[in-house]
């Protein structure tokens, strides 16, 4: 029977099960509280520049056409892509990085340049990492819902079992001995929300997905992505209602029947969240919350960041599309984020220049800049404390791209723990929702079903299949697949 389900939030995993519901003839709404659509992947003009908030790096291209042809469509009805080449720079000191290009052949060659016998191992690597790509990302995560343990057993992952044992630091380690693609190599996990260490070497298929399948930008940049699903959406009926904050989800015996936004009811049959997990429970009377304080307090959380978006009156030398400042040490760093949360004593960082690619980013001359430092959740937030850490990264980047900076700014806007909780009600901050650890994969993260209200569902990065947008558009898809049923 045709339900009226209302879907809270609007990132990427709300948007995608809109689609997925609307197209099995449901009647969907989806209510936003910001001003804008697209979650995190908001995107906001100042000063002739446009900024994507969120994401930048769109990895595994696959998924995105899977969601489109799920449709009839393709990614090309929508906007153009186009692989970049070099993908990345990753900058190791002055006159110290190294360009991943577009080919594992050409990385390899460069892979052999810094460590006699790493091109070959690589190869060797990537080959295994492909293979689990096939079965990670190809076979299972759409069979994925996270209701049983045995989703994860079949012939092919018993056979890979030893990857869920060992680490991904374990297996770089391993094949390599040189620090600078040892760091290159354990970057992708960052994606994951989690630490090298602590992360099971199966992802790996992450190491597939940047050097394998490599590293795109839509032509306008990441938000043609958010304005193709709700052209999407649209067209299969789908209504958005953006400035509606969810106050309080209120209960008829064990169903959600009522949603309260400024004021306002709204009856429904379903009630799908991609808002953050642990606020949506909040929303509920207490013995309707399934997990308690205690739970969420011990979970491994994906960093919260220090973003800046920058508007520059000239055009910025020796740095590509995409940069990694990685001249420090990750492991400091990664201490400074997990076990002992405190301010980066020498952050690495993450510095994009989209007008590098797209122009029209950015006034005539001049250059659009995104700037990320991880950080740990619940940090104390202070316009001091930004300011000092905005010094030290753009003196970080004069001196290694050899020009003067700072002089140039034009515009400057910075996002950071406080503004996470506030305007996406995130817990502790969180930038992209709980680390993929081997005891927070597939079942063992928070239900994308409630256990105690009958018709509540979620989705998004706080549950299956995890961080990172792939992740919430596939996890829109299982949460509708599984209300569909
Ligand atoms: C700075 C940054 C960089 C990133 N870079 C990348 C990248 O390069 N590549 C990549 O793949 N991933 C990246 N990610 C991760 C990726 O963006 C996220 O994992 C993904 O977009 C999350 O989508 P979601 O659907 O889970 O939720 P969100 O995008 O968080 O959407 C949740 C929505 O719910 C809304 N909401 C909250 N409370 C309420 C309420 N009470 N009522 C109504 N609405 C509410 C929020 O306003 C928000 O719009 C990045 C994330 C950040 C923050």
């Amino acid at each position: 029977m045709k339900k009226n389900i209302a879907i809270i939030g609007s990132g990427f995993s709300s948007l995608s099960a809109a689609c997925y519901l609307a197209k099995n003839g449901h009647k969907v709404t989806v209510f936003e509280k910001n001003g804008e659509l697209g979650g995190r992947a908001r995107q906001f003009k100042a000063k002739g520049f446009t900024f994507d908030m969120g994401p930048s790096w769109y990895w595994m291209p696959d998924v995105f056409e899977k969601f489109f042809n799920d449709f009839n469509k393709s990614t090309k009805d929508f906007y153009e892509i186009e692989k970049l080449n070099p993908a990345y720079r990753v900058y190791f000191g002055l006159d110290d990085y190294i360009d991943i290009e577009d080919s594992i052949e050409k990385i390899s060659k460069k892979f052999e340049k810094i460590e006699t016998g790493s091109g070959k191992k690589l190869k060797k690597f990537l080959e295994r990492a492909k293979e689990n790509y096939g079965i990670g990302v190809t076979d299972m995560l759409y069979k994925m819902p996270g209701l049983s343990p045995l989703e994860l057993v079949s012939i092919k992952t018993l056979k890979k079992i030893r990857y869920f044992l060992s680490t991904i630091r374990k297996d770089v380690h391993r094949d390599f001995k040189n620090p600078k693609l040892r760091s290159v190599l354990e970057f992708p996990v960052l994606f994951l929300g989690a630490k090298a260490s602590n992360t099971p070497a199966f992802y790996n298929f992450m190491n597939y997905a940047d050097f394998g399948l490599g590293t795109f930008q839509p032509k306008n940049g990441f938000y043609d992505l958010v304005n193709a699903m709700v052209l999407l959406g649209k067209s299969l009926g789908v209504n958005y209602q953006i400035n509606h904050c969810l106050e309080k989800i209120e209960m008829n015996g064990n169903k959600a029947n009522k949603l309260i936004f400024n004021n306002k009811e709204y009856d429904c049959d379903i009630v799908v969240s991609g808002a953050d997990y642990h606020h949506t429970e909040t929303l509920l009377p207490n013995k309707f919350r399934q997990y308690s304080e205690k739970y969420w307090a011990k979970r491994v959380f994906a960093p919260s960041s220090l973003l800046f978006y920058v508007g520059f009156n000239k055009k910025i030398k020796n740095v590509n599309h995409h940069n990694l400042f990685f001249d420090t040490d990750f492991d400091q760093h990664a201490a400074e984020i997990y076990d002992n949360p405190n301010w980066p004593s020498d952050p690495l960082f993450y510095a994009n220049f989209t007008s590098k690619t797209n122009p029209e980013t950015a006034p005539l001359n001049c250059e659009n800049g995104f700037f990320l430092i991880p950080i740990a959740t619940n940090l104390k937030d202070t316009k001091e404390i930004r300011d000092k850490y905005f010094n030290m990264i753009i003196e970080k980047i004069e001196g290694f791209t050899k020009q003067d900076l700072k002089d140039s700014i034009i515009y400057k806007r910075s996002f950071c723990v406080s503004d996470f909780k506030n305007e996406y009600n995130s817990y502790g901050g969180n930038a992209y929702g709980l680390a993929n650890t081997l005891f927070q994969t597939a079942f063992l993260r928070p239900n994308i079903k409630s256990k105690l209200v009958q018709n509540l569902y979620f989705c998004g990065q706080l549950t299956v299949p995890g961080p990172g947008v792939p992740p919430a558009i596939v996890s829109g898809e299982l949460v509708a697949n599984l209300i569909n049923k």
